[in-house]
């Protein structure tokens, strides 16, 4: 049995890693999650799994939940999410959060010998220097779930890293990749949410609109699979059916295609070192392939330099992509501010190599607070 703990429970990738778990009963066995302040979601996720431990979002519900499943031992809030992800139960944390809040339980379910099947990209591009070494520390392993991560993963396996000339990740360009940046200045939160390929959470689908996810993920590669940033491409390719490829010294390039569902990327991080089976086949027709055209998605360009620096400078674009993409949602700014914002806050922020943790925590507050209490309209 693999014992398996899912935070985000119920959001996008939470709620498909629970699909893939429970086609498989006698190989998972779900022990913690952490739930949302859905109540009919969170009961629904509840009734389906007999689980140890559950986070609650906040404790205003926890005499509901304790009174209606008796057996399950309840927590809540961010200390909720470490007693969730130190249980002393070995096994896989999946780790579905959204932001810069998916960081400590990271580093206390590594630190409690758990492995990390990794959706929460935030974790890389706040800590990736302190996850990576800590992943070695404690011996455990680090198992990407994003989908581009998890091609360049399979495409890598068996590979020596001395004969890679680049990595090539692939990017759909989102919901308005077909627009101008003219056209840009009026668009609306609803035709951002719709992403032509992909079905997933709002954070990740406003990022795929202004191409941060894919400067998120470029930043996110480097930790995961440790090549400089001038080895790691980004193309344009709209059908989102190969995911991410790999040129080796010798001009072969290995690819990795699949149909676009994240269960595929899920599985295999869960199933690994062995395969699901998958009820869908891939059907192979027209695929485009373009130049990145950084001109057009400036933020995946200033990603780069913000990768290339490194220190907290990463850590201050996600805080502030973060809080731009929050008011972007809540009405309270348009689509092109949140590059906007991005690119101020950066240019505004003195660097600091090698930040400790709490530095990095602290930082991430700081900043989204400021942006936050900045352009929230009251
Ligand atoms: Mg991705």
């Amino acid at each position: 049995m693999k014992l398996i703990y899912v935070l985000g429970a119920a959001g996008s990738i939470g709620e498909q890693t629970l699909d893939v778990i429970s086609q498989d009963q006698d190989l998972f066995q779900l022990v913690g999650i952490s739930l949302s302040s859905d109540r009919i979601k969170n009961k629904s996720i509840l009734d389906r799994f007999k689980v140890e431990i559950c986070c609650l979002r906040t404790g205003d519900d926890l005499a509901f939940y304790e009174q209606t499943y008796p057996n399950v031992r309840f927590v809540s809030g961010d200390s909720g999410l470490i007693e969730v992800a130190s249980y002393p139960k070995k096994g896989i944390l999946v780790n579905a959060l959204s932001g810069s809040s998916g960081l400590i339980p990271t580093m206390k379910a590594i630190e409690s010998g758990k492995d990390i099947a990794l959706a929460n990209k935030e974790t890389l591009v706040m800590a990736g220097d302190l996850v990576t070494q800590a992943v070695r520390k404690y011996g455990v392993k680090l198992l990407p779930v994003d989908s581009e991560h998890s091609a360049l993963w399979q495409v890598l396996k068996d590979e020596k890293i001395d004969d890679v000339k680049k990595i090539i990740i692939t990017a759909s360009g989102g919901s308005f990749r077909h627009l101008t940046r003219a056209e840009l200045q009026n668009v609306t939160l609803q035709d951002a949410l719709k992403h032509p390929n992909w079905s997933m959470g709002a954070k990740i689908t406003i990022d795929s609109a202004t191409m941060m996810n894919k400067g998120l993920e470029v930043i996110e590669a480097h930790h995961l699979f440790g090549f400089p940033y001038h080895n790691i491409e980004t193309i344009l390719h709209d059908e989102s059916v190969v995911h991410g490829l790999v040129a080796f010294k010798d001009g072969t390039m290995k690819a990795s295609l699949s149909v676009s569902d994240m269960r595929i990327p899920i599985a295999y991080a869960l199933y690994y070192p062995n395969r699901f089976t998958y009820s869908k086949h891939l059907e192979l027709t027209h695929m485009s392939f373009k130049p990145m055209d950084f001109n057009r998605f400036p933020l995946l360009k200033i990603a780069y330099e913000v990768g290339i620096q490194g220190g907290l400078l990463p850590t201050v674009m996600n805080a502030a992509n973060e809080a731009a993409v929050k008011l972007f949602l809540s009405g309270d700014i348009s689509f092109l501010e949140i590059e906007t914002i991005i690119i101020q806050s950066i240019q505004n922020y003195k660097n600091i190599l090698h930040p400790t943790l709490e530095d990095i925590i602290l930082t991430d507050r700081w900043i989204q607070k400021e942006i936050t209490d900045r352009y929230r309209k009251r």
